[in-house]
């Protein structure tokens, strides 16, 4: 075997192992940062970890929600989670996606913004969070 294909099977498999102990690890990395995309005040990347805005910090509520999206991949595994979440935005979009409205439902959200959640972040109606340009 080539050295270069010796080293891209040892990198795909400490990629799988450390992926196996993260879907086992219940308490995530959080990296407070503003690398995050398209106006969002948190994303939850598997196997790495959440990623929140810095001024979101001591949100409680908004941790809670990305905690469930973790939940979700260490339930549904590595592929499964990102083919899952991409399909259903594809299908039904960000506000109707179910492994959204499970994070909103299970972490309190108000009635009224469960499938209204993007208009209701925006206009301050949210309970777990406020940001007039979220998702433009
Ligand atoms: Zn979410």
């Amino acid at each position: 075997m080539k050295g270069s294909t010796k080293v891209i099977i040892g990198g795909f498999l400490v990629f799988a192992i450390y992926n196996e102990l993260q879907k086992r690890n219940n308490q995530p990395k959080i990296y407070y940062n503003n690398t995050i995309t398209g106006n969002y005040n948190a994303r939850t990347i598997p196997p790495f970890g959440i990623f929140i805005k810095p001024e979101q910090k001591d949100n409680k509520m908004l941790l809670n929600h990305e905690l469930v999206h973790w939940k979700q991949y260490q339930e549904m595994g590595l592929i499964k989670f990102y083919a899952n979440y991409s399909s259903y935005n594809n299908e039904l979009g960000y506000d109707l996606n179910p492994m959204e409205i499970e994070a909103r439902i299970l972490t309190g959200e108000k009635q009224e913004c469960i499938y209204g959640y993007t208009e209701c972040v925006r206009n301050g109606k949210a309970l777990t969070v406020q940001n007039e340009n979220f998702r433009l």
